[in-house]
């Protein structure tokens, strides 16, 4: 009874790598095709790879594709002035840092400001399936709980959540408060939370250069999300936008 409630340790850690790994996934296919494809348009991804990233995004974060476009657009309309959805100079650190979902949530439900920001992002059967019901997280902590059971596997789905959440609002918090800059705007490089969310984290770049599918600008800063687009560009499953010019 004692073994069932504190769990086989090492059940823990296999849960534990999950959960990275799953927060990692989520994190590229964000960083790939909904920031760097569908926001700005700066790759162009092959339907079969569109819709795997569109798949694990449903699953593994509940997010709306095009809801997160607009509230990104927005943001870098307003970047750090009035306006901006999620902006520790607007806001504050601490509150984007800890609660950015609920400034996401609350600009997201603003039905207006989404079709104003997305006019061009379409809208199928398969967003109105998942988009406006928690299918995908249920489906997901379920497959959770298939493989680690019903306790370990709902903290694990959840703890997988809880980290996508943590490194998405380090890069609205953080990466625009504290950290390195190669430019002259609000946003700054973090090179380990590049490390941690495919090269988001070098954010100070990509407010200089939103169209570019490239956020690295230095040999030493690591953009997993870059790679990544090499590699399918390889495998002619992408095509990076002309317009991109890769500084
Ligand atoms: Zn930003
Ligand atoms: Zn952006």
């Amino acid at each position: 009874m004692l073994n069932w409630i504190l769990f086989d340790g090492r059940e823990v850690l296999w849960a534990l790598l999950g959960v990275f790994l799953c927060a990692q996934v989520g994190t590229l296919a964000t960083t790939v095709y909904l920031h760097r494809g569908l926001a700005h348009r700066s790759v162009e991804l092959h339907p079969m790879a569109r819709w795997l990233m569109r798949l694990t995004i449903w699953l593994t974060t509940g997010i709306a594709p095009r809801e997160w476009a607009a509230v990104h657009r927005k943001h870098h309309r307003f970047a750090d002035t009035e306006g901006d959805p999620h902006s520790p100079y607007v806001h504050g650190f601490w509150q984007i840092q800890l609660l950015n979902l609920h400034y996401y949530r609350r600009e997201a439900a603003d039905a207006a400001m989404v079709k104003r920001y997305s006019r061009d992002i379409g809208y199928d059967a398969w967003d109105r399936l998942f988009d406006k019901t928690t299918l995908g997280p249920i489906l997901f902590v379920l497959t959770w709980i298939a493989v680690f059971g019903p306790l370990l596997g709902t903290a694990a789905g959840f703890g997988s959540f809880g980290l996508y959440i943590f490194l998405n609002a380090s890069i609205n918090g953080a990466a625009h408060w504290i950290g390195y800059q190669n430019f002259s705007n609000t946003a700054r490089n973090l090179w380990l939370l590049a490390l941690l969310t495919a090269g988001e984290g070098l954010h100070n770049n990509h407010h200089e250069y939103p169209g570019s599918s490239r956020f690295s600008q230095k040999w030493w800063e690591i953009d997993l999300g870059w790679w990544t687009i090499s590699l399918l560009r390889a495998l002619k499953l992408a095509r990076v936008a002309p317009s991109a010019g890769l500084a």
